[in-house]
């Protein structure tokens, strides 16, 4: 089993002779967590030249909020100026065109807008851009209509940002991820943390089934974060949870919004937005309700959801939505904490990295690498991750070719996303292996359209069952617990 060969790799690092002579792998820094923010980091201390291993207890990456979030890579007019939120920000906006070309991300500046009725708030909003060194205009209500014709009544005003774009955040993380692997990092998912001791140079960091050393540890656990810092030993950060839900629209809705829709700004947070997204359909929401870690949607959230759209954007036909799904901000204070821990040296913290965390991980992986005592020049000779184009992208001719090399590429196993057993094929052989239908979904689209995996979900699990060489009933929906089915349905 390819899974399982994968996390043999990492241990082969450290147990030498069958385990008898212990030969430690001390890796120069241990990232714990790969949410997009980890993962950001993971690749920076690798293309810096450092060794590095990144662990996660779940059985991919990108599965806590950096999966279910607006995908929005803000512009930056919006955080308060000198906020370590701010300077991220707009630091990771201006990175990310080339981390998306590199990666083949795809990344779309569609722009954005933030609508009002009271042109002082704009004018404002304006200056707060200013300050934060961001391009932004004021519109008139004849501009935004040229763009969005069915703009709320009300609406007279409104702030441009153009330098505003949308991206997926799993695809991000993932590519980040595998491209790092490429290049000598190291990945173990599954991973309970049990113990981390500090040996004079080096932590020990004791799992249920591993033990790894390294000489820094940073901890970018996410909504774990005080959980992973009370086994070091590490400060402690208040959280306060959110809960963000959303609509997914189908691709064919009328919605017809080529740019990310804000209300004003409040305290709580950017309000709930109309947005396309870079696979071509649209996300209305998200809520910000005080909550616990819990991912579920509620009557109450979604329908406060219509009503608070319907102030920016006019007709939404909510009867085209296909899905919904909510995600939870994990917020400490009124900025990003990020800090080498005073309690146990060689420790970074990052806690509260709520909204603009997708846009600022660039840049906050440039900040850690420097608080790691790393030098920012990265390797020269450092490999490239390939192009993942799926069969629905691909030219008449690359087509042909991708057949007459692999037949699955001519067997449909989404039909809403138009995606091929080749496809999902080629996703389980990318370098972090997976065996969770989620984390194809991720990678290919395969159960994210109209029918939601009605179709195909059955056609994913046999193809991780063919390409694993695993027992149907070993494959996950997501995490570990998750087992799709008990025993084999193909025998029925
Ligand atoms: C509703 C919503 C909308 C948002 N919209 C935007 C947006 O449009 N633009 C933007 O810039 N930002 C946005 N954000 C913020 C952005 O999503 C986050 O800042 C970012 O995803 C945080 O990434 P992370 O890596 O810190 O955390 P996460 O993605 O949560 O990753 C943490 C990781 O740590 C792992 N972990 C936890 N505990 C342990 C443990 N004990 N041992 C090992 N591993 C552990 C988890 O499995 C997970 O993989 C939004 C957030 C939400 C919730």
């Amino acid at each position: 089993m390819k899974f399982d060969l994968f996390l043999v790799n990492c241990q082969k690092l450290i147990l030498i002779d069958g385990g008898v002579q212990k030969l430690k792998k001390v890796f120069d820094c241990c990232v714990i967590g790969g949410g997009v923010v980890g993962a950001a980091i993971f690749n920076k201390v690798v293309r810096v030249g450092k060794s590095c291993l990144l662990l996660d207890k779940a059985s991919d990456v990108a599965t806590g909020a950096s999966k279910a979030n607006s995908g929005i890579v803000h512009a930056g007019y919006d955080p308060e100026p000198n906020t370590l939120k701010a300077k991220l920000n707009v630091r990771g906006n201006a990175l990310f065109p080339s981390l998306c070309e590199r990666l083949n991300v795809p990344l779309l500046r569609c722009g954005a807008l933030v609508v009002g009725d009271d042109e002082s708030k704009i004018q404002a909003l304006q200056q707060r851009a200013k300050q934060n060194g961001v391009v932004a205009q004021v519109w008139d209500r004849q501009q935004i209509l040229q763009k969005v014709p069915n703009i709320a009544d009300n609406i007279t005003t409104a702030l441009y940002a153009p330098s505003s774009a949308v991206v997926s955040p799993y695809y991000l993380t993932i590519s980040l991820v595998d491209e790092a692997i490429l290049n000598g990092g190291v990945v173990s998912l599954e991973e309970d943390l049990l113990s981390v001791t500090k040996q004079e140079n080096m932590f020990e960091i004791k799992t249920k089934k591993s033990v790894f050393y390294a000489k820094q540890i940073v901890n970018s656990a996410g909504a774990g974060f005080n959980e992973v810092s009370k086994i070091i030993g590490t400060e402690k950060h208040k959280l306060v949870f959110r809960r963000g839900e959303y609509f997914v629209f189908d691709k064919t809705s009328d919605l017809d919004v080529p740019l990310t829709i804000f209300p004003l700004p409040t305290e709580i947070g950017k309000g709930v937005l109309v947005t396309p997204t870079i696979d071509g359909n649209h996300l209305v929401g998200p809520t910000s309700e005080e909550s616990d870690t819990k991912t579920v949607v509620t009557q109450q959230g979604l329908a406060s959801i219509k009503n608070k759209a319907a102030m920016s954007v006019k007709n939404i036909n909510f009867k085209q939505a296909i899905r919904e799904f909510s995600g939870i901000r994990c917020i400490c204070g009124d900025d990003f904490v990020i800090e080498k821990s005073k309690k146990v040296s060689g420790v970074v913290n990052l806690a509260g990295i709520c909204s603009p965390g997708l846009t600022s991980a660039p840049a906050i992986a440039e900040m850690v690498v420097n608080l790691l005592g790393f030098k920012p020049e990265e390797k020269k000779s450092l490999k490239l991750l390939p192009k993942y184009t799926l069969f629905k992208d691909m030219r008449k001719s690359e087509q042909r070719e991708a057949i007459k090399r692999d037949e699955r590429y001519g067997q449909i196993v989404c039909k809403c996303e138009k995606i091929t057993k080749g496809d999902v094929v080629a996703a389980l052989n990318r370098p972090l292996q997976i065996h969770s239908v989620d984390g194809v979904k991720r990678r290919t689209n395969a159960g994210m359209g109209r029918c939601q995996g009605g179709f195909c979900f059955t056609k994913v699990v046999r193809a991780i069952c063919d390409e694993r060489g695993l027992e149907y009933e070993k494959v996950l929906k997501e995490n570990r617990g998750s087992e799709v089915a008990k025993g084999d349905l193909r025998k029925i």
